[in-house]
């Protein structure tokens, strides 16, 4: 078993079975042994592929959409632009190159990259060169200098740790890791005390069957909450785009991919990507009580047509080999059809009270 089985082991045993979320964290995020601490995951050869990953025409749309938001904005001067969990940086080197079209946006910009990774971060350093803007890293939101800004954040949300609650005869209890009896391996387990049911939406809390699952974002609400703040103190908009509901539901999403196929959520920590659907519901929620306004979520590929990106591939494909251009069609596919990446992807903005309802998001 692997270094860091050994280090959750220990913990289990000194203290008891972890939460959900505590071993997410460790997974993902321990600083020597997590999964994005020690590797570049993403592409072909890596465990899974991102939007931004399939084709420039994504990070052009969301740099589209950051032009457009930040002139609706009045064209501040200086906007922080920020990303949360960049990967590669191949997102916001795509952005960037088609923000420049607008007059004045590369005066204006400041660029705040939010990631914890030293490997991802070098990455991130690699694709911002050539874009000609040298960005500052911070490991947390709450780092990044006050003014208007712009946030965006890409598959960012459903890396977050959750926490997962199972209803039973008597209430809700939460859902636990610990070993299994020979100690030799991770095993779900449930709380011995009753958890605090308000934490259960009211339309879940008494309808769900024994077994169902619930899950809490506490590490992406947090981030919204203050994201959302932001918006509202200082003006500006964020754009959320992942894969998960509209509603919040009953579900137990939590997954593990590895080489591109689904594995054992407790069989590898460290090395394989641990996800969960991201609630949308409960991020507005979030949103809205710190005095946003929330639109969408827009399916990915209604968002990506409506800003254009038909023409943008139309446009690519001019100067195109036939080849190129059977790649040009699998990527608008993938990224728009509703059976790929289209409708299980969806995308939230939010934004100040009275922005108004741009036409990208009706
Ligand atoms: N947006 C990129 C990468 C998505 S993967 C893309 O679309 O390709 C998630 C990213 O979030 C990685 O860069 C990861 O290192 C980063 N990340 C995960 N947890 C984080 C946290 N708590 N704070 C900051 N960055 C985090």
């Amino acid at each position: 078993m692997s270094d860091l089985f050994d280090i959750i082991k220990a913990e289990i045993q000194s203290d008891g079975p972890i939460t959900v979320a505590r071993y997410m964290e460790l997974a993902l995020a321990h600083p020597e042994h997590g999964y994005y601490m020690k590797q570049d995951p993403f592409g072909e050869e890596g465990d899974f592929t991102t939007a931004p990953e399939i084709s420039q025409m994504f990070g052009e749309m969301i740099g589209l959409w950051t032009a457009v938001v930040w002139q609706a904005m009045g064209q501040p001067d200086p906007l922080n632009l920020v990303e949360m969990g960049p990967g590669r940086g191949t997102l916001m080197a795509d952005a960037l190159r088609a923000a420049y079209a607008m007059e004045d946006f590369d005066d204006a910009a400041r660029l705040w990259l939010i990631e914890t990774s030293p490997a991802l971060r070098a990455k991130q350093k690699v694709a911002m060169t050539p874009s000609l803007m040298m960005p500052a890293w911070r490991d947390r939101f709450e780092d990044v200098g006050s003014g208007p800004l712009v946030v965006i954040g890409n598959e960012f949300f459903d890396a977050l740790p959750i926490r997962q609650y199972e209803r039973v005869e008597d209430g809700w209890r939460e859902r636990l890791v610990g070993l299994n009896t020979a100690g030799d391996a991770l095993t779900f387990t449930i709380s011995s005390e009753l958890a605090d049911s308000s934490l259960i939406p009211e339309d879940l809390r008494d309808a769900t069957e024994t077994g169902g699952i619930f899950e809490h974002q506490p590490a992406a609400c947090a981030v919204m909450r203050q994201v959302a703040a932001r918006i509202v103190e200082h003006g500006g908009a964020a754009l959320f785009i992942d894969y998960g509901h509209g509603e919040h539901g009953v579900g137990d999403t939590l997954q593990a991919v590895q080489n591109h196929e689904f594995s054992d959520v407790l069989a590898n920590p460290g090395d394989a990507d641990l996800t969960a659907h991201v609630d949308f519901q409960q991020l507005s929620e979030v949103a809205r009580e710190a005095g946003a306004e929330v639109l969408g979520p827009v399916p990915q590929g209604a968002f990506l047509e409506r800003l254009g990106m038909r023409q943008r591939a139309d446009m690519l494909m001019m100067n195109a080999s036939e080849e190129q251009m059977a790649e040009i069609d699998a990527a608008y596919a993938r990224l728009t059809d509703s059976e790929q990446m289209g409708a299980l992807f969806k995308v939230i903005a939010v934004v100040p009270p009275g922005f108004g309802v741009p036409p990208w998001a009706g």
